[in-house]
């Protein structure tokens, strides 16, 4: 006991799952001189099947989040200090180009055009020739997508690198050893954390190939198609609350083929090249899950990124690292104390 006690302080913070959440926290507290060890099963990991889109306004009511601006800087900086330290590119700006699906929706977007805080984000009515626009569309500005993989490769090589990251799943051994647990919709069997509310929400993602030439801007018309060169896109993505783990369905593959048909007026003849499935780790409230256990004061999630865990992840990693190292209180809409009433 004394021998397990003795490596893990070797150690130092324990991080469960190379996702974002525990690759970005882990890189956070790196960077800031803190020791770090990480713990990855490499199981059902969203974050490799995520497009990793960034969109500042969202839905049909076209809104623009609270700290939104500020996180989009935040994430911006924070991605291309990973890149130049490392040597890779993954963060890509592209323009958005939002089609409306309804004229309702068209509606909700001209009242936003007359707000102030929105004109950064909203650019002209009327998008591009070759789409399929009944009610028209805008171009949304500082819309980005991270690739992912390319991020997650480069950070998991470069903690294998310094022997920070042991490849296998993490049984719970010591609640004095800080630990922080970044598992995804997994936490659903951690009966340290199963108590809160997650609703995780499976989602499938495709990528086609085309002869034809893509425009070089994110389509978005609820679904979205993605642009990855210029015959290459990924198009997604489904939304289900009711599939709990991830699983390939073959109508999904044909709905999201259709949608990306109908994006255009020209056939573009897409050929499937991959069809991917993951569970996001979405909360009823639609805000992360942050925070220390109440009963053991070592034990810490960092979770609950939903949909949005491109954007999210690098403001409460910075966040949280400061959580770690000076004892800063969580933001209040991501702490875990917000549910008073669980019993732990
Ligand atoms: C189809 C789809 C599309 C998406 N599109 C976008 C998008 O466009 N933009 C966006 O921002 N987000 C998107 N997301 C959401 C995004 O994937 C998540 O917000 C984010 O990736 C969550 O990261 P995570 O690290 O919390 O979880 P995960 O990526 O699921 O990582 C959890 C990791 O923990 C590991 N793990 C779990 N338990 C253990 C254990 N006990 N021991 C060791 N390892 C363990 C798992 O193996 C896994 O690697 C999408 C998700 C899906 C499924």
């Amino acid at each position: 006991m004394l021998a397990v006690m003795d490596t893990l302080s070797k150690q130092g913070i324990i991080i469960v799952g190379n996702g974002l959440a525990g690759s970005l926290l882990a890189w956070s507290l790196l960077q800031q001189g803190k020791k770090v060890h990480v713990y990855a099963d490499n199981q059902a990991c969203a974050s490799r099947v995520a497009a990793g889109l960034i969109n500042p306004v969202t839905g049909q009511r076209f809104v623009l989040a609270e700290h939104t601006p500020a996180m989009l800087v935040f994430a911006k900086k924070f991605y291309q200090n990973i890149e130049k330290k490392l040597g890779i590119q993954c963060f890509h700006e592209k323009p958005m180009f939002r089609l409306f699906s309804s004229q309702k929706e068209q509606e909700n977007c001209k009242k936003r055009l007359k707000n102030k805080e929105y004109s950064t984000f909203l650019g002209k009515l009327s998008p591009h020739q070759q789409l399929n626009a009944e009610h028209g569309g805008i171009t949304q500005h500082h819309a980005a997508w991270l690739d992912t993989n390319t991020l997650l490769d480069a950070l998991s090589q470069y903690l294998e690198k310094n022997n920070m990251i042991t490849y296998r799943q993490y049984e719970t051994q010591s609640t004095q050893q800080t630990t922080i647990y970044c598992e995804g919709y997994r936490m659903i069997h951690n009966p340290l954390f199963s108590q809160l509310p997650l609703q995780p929400a499976h989602g499938e993602i495709i990528t086609c190939n085309t002869n034809n030439n893509l425009p070089n801007a994110i389509i978005n018309k609820g679904k979205w198609l993605l642009p990855i060169n210029k015959n290459t896109c990924r198009v997604g993505a489904t939304f289900d609350t009711k599939i709990t783990r991830p699983c390939l369905l073959e109508t999904s593959k044909q709905q999201l083929l259709a949608f990306a048909e109908d994006v255009f007026h020209e056939p573009y003849n897409f050929k499937v090249t991959q069809h991917q499935a993951g569970i996001r780790p979405t909360t009823l409230d639609k805000q992360p899950f942050i925070g220390f256990h109440p009963k053991y004061k070592n034990i810490a999630i960092f979770n609950g990124f939903g949909s949005r865990g491109s954007l999210l992840i690098p403001w409460y990693s910075q966040s949280f690292s400061q959580t770690l190292i000076n004892n800063n209180p969580v933001p209040k809409e991501a702490s875990i104390h917000r549910f008073k009433n669980l019993v732990w």
